[in-house]
This record gives structure tokens, sequence and C-alpha cells, in this order.
């Protein structure tokens, strides 16, 4: 165990103050459980990370966006006194398509009816598929686990005829997985389209997943749960062992040594897998972490005197197919007292330009804003980036994916406890894995899995 000098006890300990983590610690701590959670950073939140810029306006360089139905999110921003605002929407969006660009009121570029058609075809089928899936089992059919055997990529070469329509429907993957189609086992996207109640609302602003956003910053919600749970969160603990009895568990850390009865892990599973478990977890669990990658993303926050695009009326929303920045949004504060654009660097363009320096992203952002956006562009006061794969507590985001083959050998092994190991985080929701919604979820279950074994009854009623 080396020389940990402090040792703890408690019912439940916790590995990671994400909101899975807090969330789930907080529900035990509420039906009487002792709890201790341990949080590798200097921080909480994990992937919900909220930032001030020197113009003093607060931005999410992690997770930002809630949809009408992250009704567990919302009930904590409620708790916490927390309030949201519409994403800004109006106007026409910027497309950017093999170098032509494109103003206009529609979610899509000008396109010919029958490829736009396609495309209809393609996303209604995809709902049509995903409507079938069983989020707590996605593998459980055989006619599912056929999907599982093909990758999202070969699904749209299957699916589409036309060069535009690929490019579409390829998009969508790297805007919601940031991940390239062909690294997805079409099954996980149905999985994922089934757990985010169809494409459109995953990909829709209005009435969809990017419909609001914190006045404060996400990050208040972790940071909020972890006020209230006081000297039960501690920061700077990087847990490196895991030693698990039927019983019992006993978690180090460099300078710590918890003994508890339960132990939740609380990481995306990737990180997960880095843990050194006594004994050696089974090999179904082992090689199910090592291939749930986390999908790779460079966040970019550009700052503005004004929203200068609103007075063109332009929406702020820009996407491409060809241009490393791939998608923006209007991030600018509620009450417009700045412009503020955000922008993403998705999948093979997020690991590319991760390898180049600060300055050569910053360089390739602004000359890809500029594109969208004009040469006011070059007027811009603040630029703030986080590439999420060089995070040594994250190694990427938005979250982590399955490739073929996966769901239908480990699907089980996602998140089924392990002697007096239980699993949580979004990666291991039913209803809206990857976000934050999905955190929420998965401490609703794993906080049930061991009241059960403690036989307590949770108060609150879970959302359905
Ligand atoms: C750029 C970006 C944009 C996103 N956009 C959205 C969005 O708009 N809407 C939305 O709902 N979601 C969004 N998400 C996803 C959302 O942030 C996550 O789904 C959610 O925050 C995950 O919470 P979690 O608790 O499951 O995991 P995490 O937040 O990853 O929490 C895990 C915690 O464990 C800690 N940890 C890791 N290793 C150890 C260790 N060895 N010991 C102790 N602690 C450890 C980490 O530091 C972290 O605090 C986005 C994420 C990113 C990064």
């Amino acid at each position: 165990m080396g020389n940990v000098s402090l040792t703890k006890e408690c019912d439940v300990v916790v590995i990671g103050a994400g909101l899975s983590g807090l969330q789930t610690a907080t529900l035990l701590k509420e039906q009487g459980l002792s709890v201790l959670v341990l949080e590798a950073r200097d921080r909480v939140g994990g992937r919900l990370l909220s930032h001030t810029l020197k113009n003093g306006a607060r931005v999410d360089l992690g997770g930002q966006w809630l949809g009408p139905t992250h009704h567990r999110a919302h009930k904590v921003a409620q708790s916490l006194g927390e309030e949201l605002f519409p994403t800004y929407n109006k106007g026409k969006n910027v497309f950017m398509m093999t170098g032509e660009k494109q103003v206009r009121d529609s979610f899509f570029p000008e396109m010919d009816d029958d490829i736009a058609e396609e495309i209809e075809r393609a996303m209604d089928r995809l709902n049509e598929l995903a409507s079938e899936i069983d989020t707590t089992k996605p593998w459980a059919k055989e006619e599912h686990r056929a999907y599982d055997k093909i990758t999202y990529a070969d699904w749209i070469r299957q699916n589409t005829t036309s060069d535009i329509a690929r490019d579409a429907m390829t998009f969508i993957a790297m805007s919601i997985f940031s991940a390239e189609a062909h690294e997805l086992s079409m099954l996980h996207v149905l999985f994922y389209v089934a757990s985010g109640e169809g494409i459109d609302t995953l990909i829709n602003t209005e009435g969809g997943a990017q419909e609001l956003r914190f006045i404060n910053g996400a990050q208040q919600l972790p940071i909020g749960l972890a006020k209230r749970l006081g000297d039960d969160v501690l920061l700077n603990q990087a847990v490196t062992c895991v030693e698990h009895f039927s019983n019992n568990v006993v978690v180090s850390t460099h300078s710590l040594q918890v003994n508890a009865k339960r132990v939740v892990v609380a990481l995306p599973p990737a990180l997960a897998g880095r843990l050194s478990y006594k004994p050696a977890l089974p090999g179904i669990r082992d090689q199910l972490t090592q291939r749930t990658a986390m999908g790779a993303v460079i966040k970019v926050i550009v700052t503005f005197e004004k929203p200068f695009w609103r007075d063109e009326e332009l929406s702020g929303l820009a996407s491409s197919t060809t241009l490393p920045l791939s998608l923006t949004y209007d991030n600018s504060p509620k009450d417009g007292s700045c412009g503020i654009l955000v922008g993403f660097m998705e999948a093979d363009e997020g690991r590319y330009w991760g390898t180049k320096t600060a300055q050569e992203r910053e360089q390739k952002v602004i000359e890809c804003l500029r594109d969208y956006f004009g040469s006011q562009v070059d007027r811009y006061t603040e630029y703030k980036e986080l590439d999420w794969a060089q995070e040594e507590y994250s190694r990427g985001a938005y979250g982590g994916y399955l490739p073929p083959g996966a769901w239908s050998i480990f699907g089980e092994a996602v998140s089924q406890p392990i002697n007096s190991i239980h699993f949580a985080g979004t990666e291991t929701a039913s209803q809206w894995a990857g976000y934050m919604e999905g955190a929420l979820q998965s401490a609703e279950r794993v906080s049930q899995e061991i009241l059960d074994i403690f036989n307590m009854k949770q108060s609150h009623q879970t959302v359905n």
C-alpha cells in the first residue's frame, strides 16, 4: 500500500468528484450512510469546468448545455438556485461546404431535394432502429447484435448514396461523439440515439440537448453538491489501488487509506481501467475498459466586444465538413454584454490539432472563424481553449464510446458490480449516456444498488 500516512473509515467511498460521484455520495448520505469522495484533481466537477474570462464573463470549458428533458439536472440546478437561459438561436446559420459558404435559415445547407430526402430517410431510419433498442441491455436481441458487427460508417455507406448525404450523416457522429464514424459500433450509435431520445433531440438547440445554458456555468452543479458534502470530499487524492473483498474494500491514494464497506468507481471506464485492483478484476471487465475509448475534442472560446454576427442576423451557429473547427455556437452571456463564440475541433481534427502548439491552434481557429463570420473576427479580445485529451484525469471527451463487437460481449460488464465494487459515471447510464443527465441517472442506479445491499430504501423520488 506504500507509505500512506492517514487511514479513514466510512460506509461507502466514492472515487471521482464529477457529477456522478458527488450525486452518488449525496444520495447515500441522505439515507444515513457515511461517505467519502476522493478526487484526483484540485477541483471538483471533472468534465464540467467553468471559467471566468478577462472581461468577467463566465464560460464553460467542459459540458455546458441542458435539454428540456434533462429533468434530474434541472432538479439539482433548481435545488442549488442555479439559473438557466436559452442558448441564442436567432437568425441564419453559416455552412462551409467544400469551400463554398452558405447562409441559411435551416439546420442543413441548401441541397437538391433528392439529397435532402435521402438525409431525412437516413435520419428517420436511425430513429426507427434506435426506438427498438432496450438501453439497459442494447445487446439483448440477436438482430441488434448484428449492428454491433458493423461501424456507423458501414451503415452510412449502406443507407446513403450521395457524398453530401454521407458527409451530413458523418458530421453527426463527429458532433455528438467527437469520434470518427468508422470508429463507432453501429449498435453504440443506436444505443446513444435511443438514450438521448432521438437524433433530432441530440442535435437540436431549441427543444434539444443544446437548448439551455447556466448563467454561472455548469460547474456550479458539482461545486454546489460538494459544498453540501463539506469535509466528505477530499481533493488531490488520486486513487491508485482498490483492494476488494466480498464485504469490504480498501482504497488507497499516495497519502490516504480508506476502509469502507463498498466503493463506487465514478470514473470514465478508460480511467477506471487504469486503477490497480487487488485481486485483478475479471478479464471481461478489464477488456471492456480496454475498449471504451474517449472521444477527442478541443473546445475553444473566442471573445469579442460585442456579438457582431447578431447585427448581420446570424445565429452564431456555423458548421463545416471541411474546416477543422467544425462547429460553432453563440456563447455570449445572457445580457449580450460581450460577444462569445464557442467552437469545437473534434475527433481526428482534435487529435491532429492537439499535437500542434497553442499558437498554431489559435491561428487556425481564427482563420476558420474568419471563413465563417468575416474579417470582424480579427478584432477578438481573448482566446481560450481546452484540449480534453491532454487532461490526465479525463483523457478525452465528450464521453467514452464502444467500437464494434464490444456491446455484444462486454455489455453486462459496463455496470455490473464486482465484489464490493460498484460502477457509476455517465458511460454507465441508460438515459442520456454521455451527458450530465446520464451522470445523475447513473448515481441514482448505483446508490439504489448499494442501499439494497444495506437494506435501506431511497426516500427521494427517482425520475423516470
Ligand atoms: C467539452 C465538453 C463538452 C460537453 N458538453 C456537454 C453538454 O453540453 N451537455 C452535457 O450534458 N454534457 C456535456 N459534456 C459531458 C459531461 O460533461 C459529462 O457527461 C459529465 O460531466 C460526466 O460526469 P461523470 O461524473 O460521469 O464523469 P467525470 O466528470 O469525468 O468525473 C470523473 C471524476 O473522477 C476524477 N478522477 C479521475 N481519475 C481519478 C482517480 N484515479 N482518483 C480519483 N479521482 C479520479 C476526475 O478528475 C473527475 O473529477 C461535455 C463534456 C466536455 C468535456
